[in-house]
């Protein structure tokens, strides 16, 4: 998806309001992680280098409508000014003429934070009086919170009816990398999917596995499959309500002339949190499968290093457990170097995130997708609202 963006003279000068994602992990008074906030630092950088006079709106938490003092944004500015080097105000409002007031009297270079947007109920109502309102302090409004991009909100969609809009570094990049694998993927495409659960991922499962060549599916969604193969899974994760689903969308890929492969081997024991385990194709009756084993790898790594292009989402095991991490591991690997020889590779799912970065591929994949939620959606082929109004082709 290309979506449409500024160029210097769209905002050189111009009030704009930029939507980011603040919406960090915060305990104790701290962010925890703040990945979110310098998600947003090329847009800024890019604003404030063409001249824009800028102010962020984000949400934070969900106050339902109310003000609630524990989810104030108040509490980041100590963060955004570290992680942008800039000097940040703060306005305890995200409409009215307080934010009119601050606009005019912010020094070109520094940056306004507004307060959450959710303090009000209009924004998840997307009300269109209440998108004139926040428009109306600024000539220019910039979306760049992808992880909210799923969400018709007044700042995420409704205020783009009322200011000229375009989208930020973070949105276009997304748009690029997931309209590659979502709708045009370089061929041979090689989807990969694993995690708990199948029903967290049935819409995606089912939107994106006509389109590709080769369907690896590991982790624990993996025995919901495998049962439907008429396989032992022993007391591994299933999801009885969905073998119906499985045997479908294995039938409808193959169909479509995809291959789909499940574990060949497991790696077994008594449960996440065990100390022992071994290897075996079926599971034993009274065993979980908690990671691929080592012909999976095999059989999974070949087909990954073929790739032109690879989105993987969900990981191969309980891989917070060093003793099942090692079929995760491999396929950072082997996505890796699929990526060094060319192919584009795409990782969707928090989780999935978490353990490319725990094992230290981060930077040796194409992109990491920064929405949880909004990455689920965008690859079910369901409408995004913060970024289909920008949409240029
Ligand atoms: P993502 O966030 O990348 O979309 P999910 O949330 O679907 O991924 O799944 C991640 C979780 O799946 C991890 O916490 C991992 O421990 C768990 N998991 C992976 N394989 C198995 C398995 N075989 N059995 C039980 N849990 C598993
Ligand atoms: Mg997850």
């Amino acid at each position: 998806m290309k979506l449409k963006t500024f160029a210097p003279a769209d905002v050189a000068g111009k009030k704009t309001l930029l939507r980011v994602d603040f919406n960090v992990p915060f305990r104790d008074g701290k962010v925890q992680d703040d990945l979110r906030i310098r998600a947003h630092a090329p847009t800024i950088e890019r604003l404030l280098g063409a001249g824009a006079h800028v102010a962020l709106v984000s949400h934070f938490g969900r106050p339902d409508g109310h003000v609630v003092p524990e989810m104030s944004l108040g509490q980041l500015v100590g963060d955004v000014e570290r992680v942008y080097g800039k000097k940040v105000h703060f306005v305890d409002d995200c409409v009215g003429d307080k934010v009119t007031d601050a606009m005019n009297s912010l020094p070109q270079g520094d940056l306004l934070l507004l307060e959450n947007s959710r303090f009000h109920p209009e924004e998840q109502k997307n009300d269109p009086d209440f998108a004139k309102l926040m428009a109306r302090p600024f000539e220019v409004f910039v979306m760049d919170a992808f992880s909210a991009a799923h969400r018709a909100d007044v700042t995420t969609n409704g205020i783009m009816s009322v200011l000229p809009s375009f989208a930020g570094n973070l949105l276009v990049k997304e748009g690029e990398m997931l309209g590659i694998v979502c709708e045009k993927p370089h061929i041979p495409y090689v989807l990969i999917f694993g995690g708990a659960k199948v029903s967290d991922k049935i819409g995606v499962v089912k939107f994106l596995s006509d389109l590709a060549n080769t369907v690896l599916i590991g982790g624990g969604m993996a025995y919901t499959f495998l049962k439907t193969d008429r396989r032992a899974i022993g007391k591994s994760l299933r999801e009885e309500d969905r073998y119906v689903f499985a045997r479908d969308i294995m039938d409808s890929a193959r169909t479509a002339g995809a291959k789909v492969y499940l574990p060949l081997d497991s790696v077994v024991a008594d449960g996440p949190n065990a100390t022992t385990s071994s290897v075996s194709d079926d599971v034993p009756d009274d065993k979980m499968g908690l990671d691929i084993g080592p012909k999976t790898i095999e059989l999974f790594t070949k087909s990954i290093l073929s790739a032109k292009s690879i989105l993987w989402n969900g990981p191969m095991g309980v891989f917070e457990n060093p003793m099942f991490a090692e079929g995760t591991k491999a396929l950072c690997e082997a996505v890796a170097k699929a990526t060094s020889w060319g192919a584009i590779s795409v990782i969707g799912g928090g989780d999935t995130a978490s353990a490319v970065r725990k094992f230290g591929f981060a930077d040796k994949v194409s992109w990491i997708s920064t929405g949880g939620g909004a990455t689920l959606e965008y690859c079910s082929g369901k409408p995004m609202p913060g970024m289909d109004p920008l949409r240029i082709d």
